[in-house]
């Protein structure tokens, strides 16, 4: 990528100009995606050169989860004006669209079952499996930070270009999910699940540094109400895009009715830098003006719901006590509220709301199936309501309780374990069989005594999900035999991917300095000792060539 290009080309910090379009779009017809973001690209004087990365958001896919994803239409329309803009004297070096999904599951399953594949070879861009490349170390310096780096996917550390491509939804875990939400998937589960807990919207701000793009594509043509992997489908018709993504985000929030102030992640990119979120300093345009959207978008449901209050009325009770601060407390971050960490509201509490929706979707007569079962969450002081022959179930590395079950007496312990002591060179994946195994010897302690614990921090929603599944005698969505097939194909191909590669010594965490494309933040210092051709590039043109 050349000098002047790539100055040209890199994404702004802070925006000088942040821009968010809303456009009218009645169905995912390719043609006029194309043409709003070819329209878009033109207007911004934007084109793509080098290494040009796409991210969707592919959480999931298949019928349960038809409103989870970014639609392969929105993504086809993107990669043909991103062609359409390519200049010949600077050309893209290489056309990708790269995705980790919900863990557990292939990302190679995903893209098949969301329809990618097919697309993706009409389009000529290449597949990146984020959960099958090098994972890379991102330094982070700034203030607040929950810890000294992160890993990344290669292809994400070395993107010149990088266009994120989200679905417009709402979250239990983080409000919403827009466009900085959807950098969890740019780590893999190993590294994903580290900080993913009360700490996450501090987790998803701190991922800004990894990369930052320089085009935002939202599909908000069909939008998520209420969760984000089952979610409410609602007709928006809109296509949302923009330079930056706070902005963006910001202006997202603004159309369901909400403060963008009011959701830490946005809060803190916002404090940090990374964009505006004041409409003065945002430029709208498009089609649709933002009262318009506004309309559309009238009584939006965000899924920020208390775990008791989410169970209220059904075969489950839940009880949430407060989650470990000290390890929050010690790093200072700025926002860090007492209110914010006595809640776990990106861990345990939240995924079993989805894990209960998937299996309601899975099985209609799923809350009638379910016996009545006990569910306690972080440090739990009061008295369970718990009768004969029901359930217990204590959830999370940081659950605690005393008290007296079926006669025992009971003490819960916390294994929690303080977040300066996890370390992501430590990380290790969890095989899907052997978590299959685990809850298989779960149910089987369950059938015997009144209690269990699981373990996890936060726990993992295919082990609930498989629990629950046997124990109310429900469908269960992992052996739904239109995909049973297809993901285990997928997640051998996937492991024996992963020991072939250990097997001829290839490293998948590559430690250390490593070189950064284009699409890196201004506020992010070169890495320790980077030596990228486009940082040398960089620095030279800001100096000389103005
Ligand atoms: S174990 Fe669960 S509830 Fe406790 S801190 Fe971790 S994610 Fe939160």
């Amino acid at each position: 990528m050349s000098r002047v290009a790539e100055r040209a080309s890199r994404p702004r910090h802070p925006a000088e100009d942040a821009r968010v379009f809303l456009f009218h779009c009645a169905e995912y017809d390719v043609a006029r995606i194309r043409a709003i973001v070819g329209g878009v690209l033109s207007e911004l004087g934007l084109h793509p050169a080098g290494r040009t990365l796409v991210k969707p958001n592919l959480v999931c896919a298949g019928e349960p989860f038809a409103h989870a994803y970014t639609r392969p239409e929105i993504v086809e329309g993107v990669l043909g004006a991103l062609k359409d803009a390519e200049r010949r004297d600077d050309p893209m070096t290489e056309l990708a669209v790269g995705e980790r999904c919900a863990i557990t599951i292939p990302t190679r399953f995903v893209f098949r079952e969301a329809g990618y594949d097919p697309m993706l070879e009409r389009a000529g861009a290449k597949r990146y499996c984020f959960e099958e490349v090098p994972q890379v170390e991102i330094p982070l310096t700034h203030e607040g930070r929950l810890r000294d780096y992160l890993f990344t996917p290669e292809p994400v550390a070395k993107a010149d270009f990088f266009v994120n491509c989200p679905k417009f939804k709402a979250h239990p875990w983080t409000t919403v999910t827009f466009s900085m939400k959807n950098y969890i998937g740019i780590q893999d589960d190993r590294h994903r699940l580290i900080d993913h807990d009360h700490a996450l919207n501090r987790k998803v701000a701190d991922l800004q540094y990894i990369v930052q793009p320089q085009l935002v594509v939202i599909d908000a043509i069909v939008a998520g109400e209420g969760r984000m992997l089952t979610p409410i489908p609602r007709n928006m018709n809109l296509v949302i895009v923009g330079n930056n993504q706070v902005a963006i985000d910001a202006v997202g929030c603004r159309i369901i009715g909400l403060d963008p102030l009011s959701v830490e992640h946005v809060r803190l990119a916002h404090e940090r830098g990374f964009g505006p979120v004041s409409l003065d300093e945002i430029r709208l345009g498009g089609d649709v003006t933002l009262d318009e959207a506004k309309q559309r978008a009238k009584g939006f449901q965000v899924g920020l719901v208390r775990v008791e209050k989410y169970f209220e009325g059904t075969s489950i009770q839940a009880y949430a006590g407060p989650a470990p601060t000290r390890g929050l407390k010690k790093t200072g971050a700025p926002g860090a509220t007492s209110s914010d960490d006595h809640y776990c509201w990106g861990g345990c509490p939240g995924v079993m709301e989805e894990v209960i929706e998937v299996l309601r979707l899975a099985d209609e007569h799923c809350d009638r199936k379910l016996p009545r079962i006990h569910l306690v969450f972080g440090k739990y002081e009061g008295a369970l309501d718990v009768g004969y022959g029901e359930k217990v179930i204590f959830v999370g590395d940081c659950v605690e309780w005393s008290g007296k079950l079926g006669g025992e007496l009971v003490h819960v312990r916390s294994k929690y374990v303080e977040r300066e002591d996890l370390d992501p060179y430590g990380a290790r994946h969890k095989d899907v069989y052997a978590r299959m195994l685990k809850m298989a010897n779960k149910l089987r302690e369950l059938r015997a005594r009144p209690w269990i614990r699981l373990e996890g921090c936060p726990v993992s929603v295919g082990e609930l999900i498989l629990l629950l599944a046997e124990l109310g005698g429900i469908n269960n969505p992992y052996f739904d035999r239109r995909a049973v097939v297809g993901f285990n194909r997928a997640y051998l191909a996937w492991r024996a991917t992963d020991a072939w590669k250990r097997l001829t010594g290839s490293s998948y965490q590559v430690r250390g300095p490593t070189e950064r494309g284009a699409a890196r933040p201004d506020v992010t210092p070169p890495a320790r000792g980077a030596s990228s051709d486009a940082t040398k590039e960089r620095d030279g043109a800001d100096t000389t060539a103005e």
